[in-house]
């Protein structure tokens, strides 16, 4: 019998003990396609021998020393890469050991910009409902999905408040262009803005392609433009949630390239490490950083394993890697070619909304009725059965859901290795098939 507290108390979960290029092989010998990265997590695929390499390197130097006392060379390298190819504006890189912390860090970060700058009454946050920021109590208080949030309410932050998200599948009118629906949809922020009082918000925050909530669902053309154009208008800080959609996942190492868009603060978390090591970042914008210099000189924050050697050794071994292989290209092209797959055997299928995303971060909207969108009964508690079913198959896929209209939606996230190829992606819509003709034949039942 298991003495871990696994999160899913009652399950008994196969133990991993092998990982290879695009698959985790179990103790029982059992091959699973890793097409999510766990949770969109190792973008280079399993044992990597140019990261392990990084590690063991960096272990034979120093693996531990406090941040408080020192700097690190893996540290400082990785920071200057990530600068060196960042969104205009954001200048310094704060390194935390995950997402959470990374949302955490730019909250407090946020605020303290303000007390810097003598405007200490903007205390407000603003987040998008159909989000996730992560678990710790800071960041699941900007989450805005609702499950996840209720049973905590009580002990979240009262100053966490949200607008709608830009959903276009469900929320776009048919007389509406992208472009209207993507203006509509961002102007809410404006409205909340000045409803809370325009000088009493601080900050902003939104993922540019949402992941786990609403299944890579991206912003449609113009929508962060505007976004940015409010926050600029108010004074209120912008704040990307990258952990998920960022750092090569989408074809660019980060999504909001793509929009043309550059935040205040910009997360990044996942990808960061590719699973090699626990780490997440805080990409700040100069001004921010100059404040907080010029003024107290020190950001009151901060966690014990930050900016830690081997994290950083791993994650800058994880860069050179999609550097020197092109990987973003092949990011581009496999995420095109599985789209295009997914469409062509899922994309008139009766339970199937929607297939969207970027890169490879696709979606894949599964509803009770295609014509009225309507989610499936929250009862049936599909993405269970999907993620038990494609276990089985040998397949490993991210279904979760957001609250839609009240009710727990459906989808299925893939974010696969950007090193796969054309016998990944048959192999991946072959079992997903599988998966989903069977989890349906049962729902119909
Ligand atoms: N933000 C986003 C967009 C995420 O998807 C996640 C994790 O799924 C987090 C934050 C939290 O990251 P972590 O689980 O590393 O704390």
């Amino acid at each position: 019998m298991s003495r871990v507290f696994h999160r899913h108390t009652r399950e008994e979960l196969p133990s991993a003990a092998k990982g290879e290029g695009c698959y985790i092989v179990d103790t029982d010998g059992k091959r699973y396609l890793d097409a999510s990265g766990g949770a969109a997590v190792s973008c280079l695929g399993h044992s990597h021998p140019a990261v392990q390499t990084a590690i063991r390197e960096q272990l034979e130097q120093i693996s531990f020393a406090h941040t408080g006392f020192f700097s690190n060379p893996p540290m400082e390298a990785l920071a200057d890469i990530l600068i060196d190819q960042a969104p205009e504006g954001l200048e310094r890189v704060y390194f935390v050991s995950g997402g959470s912390e990374a949302m955490e860090a730019a909250v407090k970060m946020a605020r303290q910009y303000f007390l810097e700058i003598g405007q200490k009454q903007r205390t407000k946050l603003i987040a998008r409902r159909q989000s996730y920021h992560g678990n710790t109590l800071g960041a699941l208080s900007l989450g805005g999905n609702m499950w996840r949030r209720e049973p905590f309410q009580p002990i979240l932050l009262e100053n966490a408040h949200h607008i709608a998200p830009c959903y276009a599948y469900r929320d776009k009118r048919h007389d509406e262009s992208e472009e209207a629906y993507g203006l509509r949809a961002a102007n809410e922020l404006e409205k909340k803005i000045l409803e809370l009082g325009s000088d009493t918000v601080a900050a902003f925050a939104c993922e540019p392609v949402v992941g786990a909530t609403a299944g890579a669902l991206p912003a449609v053309p113009g929508y962060l433009k505007r976004i940015r154009e409010i926050c600029d208008q108010y004074g209120v800080l912008l704040i990307f949630d990258e952990v998920m959609c960022g750092m090569g996942r989408t074809g660019h190492l980060f999504a909001c390239a793509e929009d043309g868009v550059s935040p205040d603060l910009l997360c990044i978390a996942k990808g960061l490490g590719a699973g090699y090591q626990p780490i997440g970042a805080l990409l700040v914008a100069g001004k921010i950083f100059n404040a907080i210099q010029q003024g107290s000189g020190f950001f009151q924050h901060g966690h014990t394993y930050m900016g830690h050697p081997l994290a950083c050794a791993a994650a800058l071994a994880v860069q050179k890697v999609i550097r020197d292989e092109n990987l973003l290209e092949n990011v581009q092209r496999r995420g095109a070619e599985l789209r295009a797959a997914l469409e062509e055997r899922f994309g008139n299928h009766h339970f199937v909304g929607d297939i969207r995303g970027r890169g490879l971060f696709i979606g894949i909207e599964l509803v009770a009725d295609r014509a009225s969108k309507q989610p499936f009964d929250p009862k049936l508690a599909l993405h269970n059965k999907i993620k038990k079913k494609a276990m089985q198959e040998g397949l490993i896929c991210y279904p979760g859901g957001g609250t839609i209209d009240g009710q727990q939606g459906n989808h299925i996230l893939l974010a696969p290795p950007f090193i796969i190829d054309e016998t990944h992606i048959a192999e991946i819509v072959d079992k997903l098939g599988r998966v989903l003709d069977s989890v349906f034949a049962e729902a119909k039942a």
